[in-house]
């Protein structure tokens, strides 16, 4: 308390990093309206057999929650890289599994390990606009290429920035958010080709570029399109990084994995915080896992849908970028925001996202996606 003959003391400026200075948090409005099509969640929460499983297992883990978590969660490694099995088809050691709350933690951890101060991670834009955010948090120099027609990945540009820029990291999502694009076989295998020895200055050589091929949204992808999971055995250099958010339906449990070479999970081991998977999320990721079927079930009703609204807004005269995810960028318009704003009007939220003039939106059930060609169609008229 200062009286009223003291000086008031003068508030320190607090040492905030200038590169932070005058910024806005990232992220997606949360707004409580009708139709919510915004951030590429699953539409359908868990069925009642998975919330009781989930209630049951957080609750044995919560009698013995005055420990630490067991920081190497084996059981949830060897449950994760069984998933795969069925999902991609694809056998990984769950020792080379490794899993960190959301995908978004596992990338920083990548770059933590292998970027940093001095350091390059490149991407192409359009991308997902977090990268650049894990780049600054980790001071990592940060490098954006442009994607070539159809959103789709140049390698020739990849080339001439690997050769530009030695990059140590390399972050390509497949499917791309916001445009949905997978990446071509042909065009990971060149890629992965090039980047053998594309990187940094270590030891008198060249050391590779680590890529990282973000499946966040793999098991939308269209029949025929091979996850990256099918070239980790060749490619050391090789991360993949998955999520539960996606079509697991999980976006709440904060749970994403990548499996990738031993030494990319020893070097990730020495920067990742100690417990940094609680307990709660291990039960609750491990009871989620044990409902794979059901969960996977929908997958296939969400990507049939994602054609459908794909096929519709090409029918209404718009450009669609092709999507091997659970959204569509579509477009184009004059004045994005105010479409976006006439359709939040009308209770759907759905993104302002991608190049000037486009708009994404995610898929939702079959009433929210009517509902979001209902507003569309009327905002448009
Ligand atoms: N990668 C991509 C391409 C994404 O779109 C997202 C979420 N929007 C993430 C990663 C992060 O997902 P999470 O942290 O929920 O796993």
């Amino acid at each position: 308390m200062t009286s009223p003959q003291e000086p008031v003391p003068v508030r320190p400026v607090l040492p905030v990093r200038s590169d932070l200075a005058g910024l806005e948090p990232y992220g997606a409005p949360q707004l409580d309206v009708r139709v919510r099509l915004n951030v590429n969640e699953n539409p359908f929460p868990p069925s009642s057999a998975v919330v009781e499983d989930i209630a049951a297992s957080v609750g044995r883990a919560a009698a013995g929650l005055n420990r630490y978590p067991d920081r190497d969660f084996p059981e949830l490694r060897a449950a994760l890289a069984d998933y795969l099995a069925v999902e991609s088809h694809v056998r990984v050691d769950p020792g080379l599994v490794w899993a960190a709350n959301g995908s978004n933690e596992v990338m920083v951890q990548i770059l933590q390990a292998f970027g940093g101060c001095g350091r390059t991670v490149v991407s192409f834009a359009p991308t997902y606009s977090m990268y650049h955010e894990y780049a600054r948090d980790t001071c990592t120099r940060w490098v954006q290429g442009e994607r070539g027609d159809g959103f789709r990945l140049d390698v020739d540009e990849v080339e001439l920035v690997l050769e530009r820029e030695h990059p140590s990291v390399l972050l390509l999502a497949s499917p791309n958010n916001p445009t949905g694009t997978a990446l071509d076989p042909e065009s990971a295998r060149r890629v992965l080709d090039l980047t053998r020895a594309s990187g940094p200055e270590v030891e008198g050589g060249r050391a590779a570029t680590l890529v990282v091929i973000d499946e966040a949204y793999g098991e939308f992808r269209r029949d025929g399109v091979p996850s990256a999971l099918e070239m980790l055995a060749d490619n050391p250099h090789l991360v993949v990084s998955r999520t539960m958010s996606k079509a697991f339906g999980m976006a709440g449990l904060r749970l994403g994995y990548m499996v990738a070479a031993r030494e990319v999970i020893d070097a990730v081991m020495l920067v990742r915080l100690p417990y940094h998977l609680s307990a709660v999320t291990q039960a609750a990721a491990l009871a989620a896992l044990r409902h794979r079927e059901e969960l996977m079930a929908q997958i296939a009703g969400l990507r049939g849908e994602r054609d459908a609204l794909a096929t519709w807004l090409r029918e209404q005269g718009y450009t669609v970028a092709d999507s091997d995810a659970n959204f569509v960028l579509f477009g184009t318009f004059p004045d994005r925001e105010g479409v976006f704003r006439a359709l939040l009007d009308r209770g759907v939220l759905i993104r302002v996202v991608g190049p000037e003039g486009w708009l994404r939106v995610s898929v939702g059930t079959p009433e929210e996606t009517a509902a979001f060609r209902a507003a569309l169609t009327e905002v448009t008229a």
